[in-house]
């Protein structure tokens, strides 16, 4: 038996405590099923740590994430918090969660799975087996560039400004996790900048191309500005493969990927950290959605965004490859019985709640693993 591995849990706000619920049920039959032993904590963040402690995340959380092998977070956020101060406010805990530990590098799979290819927007012959991994610059560029504030002008009006810049050894670190993904992937990485009106874009783009000439012959590099990077995701998304971005655009632009997918409930994300001399990597695996205010505590949500988190944690922090595919093949065998949540029902099924979403996942991972 591996040794046990460290889990943090951390179920947030809104519909985060179902889903994680439900995801512990998969958790649950790993263990069981004696693949796996993990070691369990749960902590607050967001509105519930705000509640409890007066902060959205407390030192003793960060240093508990700091421990973990790796940490499993829903969602935060909610109208209850809306009103309170930036630096209290549910996101600033998950931003100075990902900051504390160094979770420079988003990883996002738009993923179309056939029996949800009819959800997408985009006509179902642009989408049909779409699966691409849009990886995202985390911790830099404009959210968190200095100088940045609001500052009074002596005509009586206001100016806001903040600062785009990137760091060779910033754009180095996220540039070697999306050459080292291609290289289990079909080799193909398209880096996106706006390098012909930013200098920070011209940065990103030649210390990118000089990394690829140095260390990644092997993969063929590609350069895109974002505003045809955008276009070209809905124009013919299966295109691309991998794609490496900054702060910024990679927010919007994997916003925009996962809408082709066609549903927020389905998706999952890792944010991961660079491995350390002693070999372990700081990892947070967390669903795209948010926290889903309007269907919070009426046991409907899809936890299956939460699923596939936890496959990747399975896949990227433990190396438990087998086992992730068995997740994700389990889902796709629910989702082929017709098994659906509200937000993916099509006219005619009748939806299923998050607790049976997850059992249906469970019933087909006893089924594979008999
Ligand atoms: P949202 O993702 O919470 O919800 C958008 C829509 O998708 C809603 O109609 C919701 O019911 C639906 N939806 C989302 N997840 C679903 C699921 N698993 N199953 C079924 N339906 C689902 O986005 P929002 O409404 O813009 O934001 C609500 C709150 O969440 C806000 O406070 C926002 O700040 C916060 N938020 C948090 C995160 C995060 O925790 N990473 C991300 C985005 C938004």
């Amino acid at each position: 038996m591996p040794p046990s591995k460290k889990i943090l849990i951390l179920p947030g706000d809104g519909i985060g405590p179902e889903v994680m619920a439900g995801t512990r049920r998969v958790l649950d039959w790993l263990t069981a099923s004696g693949r796996a032993t993990f070691e369990f904590s749960e902590g607050l963040i967001g509105g519930a740590s705000y509640d409890a402690h007066g902060t959205p995340l407390t030192d003793e959380t960060v240093a508990r994430a700091k421990a973990a092998d790796a940490v499993l977070f829903a969602c935060i956020g909610g109208p209850k918090w809306d009103k309170l101060a930036y630096d209290v406010r549910p996101e600033k805990g998950l931003l100075r969660l990902r900051k504390e530990m160094q979770l420079f590098a988003n990883l996002r799979p738009a993923i179309v799975m056939d029996a949800l290819a009819g959800a997408s927007s985009l006509k179902l012959n642009l989408v049909k087996g779409l699966d691409i991994m849009i990886v995202r610059e985390l911790i830099g560029g404009v959210y968190f560039g200095e100088p940045r504030g609001i500052e009074q002008l002596k005509d009586g009006t206001r100016r806001g400004y903040n600062t785009q810049a990137y760091a060779t050894s910033e754009v180095l670190r996220v540039a070697r996790v999306a050459f080292e993904l291609a290289r289990k992937r079909s080799k193909r990485v398209c880096s996106v900048d706006k390098a012909n009106v930013m200098e920070s874009g011209l940065v990103w783009r030649e210390e990118i191309t000089k990394l690829r000439d140095a260390e990644y012959k092997d993969i063929e590099l590609s350069h895109m500005y974002v505003d045809n990077c955008s276009m070209q995701l809905v124009r013919a998304p299966k295109q691309f493969d991998v794609i490496v971005t900054d702060n910024l655009f990679g927010d919007i632009l994997s916003d925009l990927a996962s809408m082709l997918t066609g549903s927020l409930g389905m998706l999952p994300s890792a944010s991961l950290g660079a491995v350390g001399a002693d070999g372990r990597q700081p990892a947070l695996y967390e669903p795209v959605h948010g926290s889903a205010p309007d269907i919070a505590g009426q046991g409907v949500a899809n936890p299956l965004a939460m699923i596939f988190s936890l496959a990747m944690m399975l896949r990227y922090s433990f190396g438990m490859l087998t086992e992730a595919d068995m997740v994700e093949r389990a889902v796709q065998a629910v989702l082929s019985k017709g098994i659906r949540t509200r937000d993916i029902a099509e006219p005619g099924q009748t939806p299923v709640g998050t607790f049976a979403m997850a059992d249906a996942v469970v019933g087909e991972l006893v089924r594979d693993g008999a």
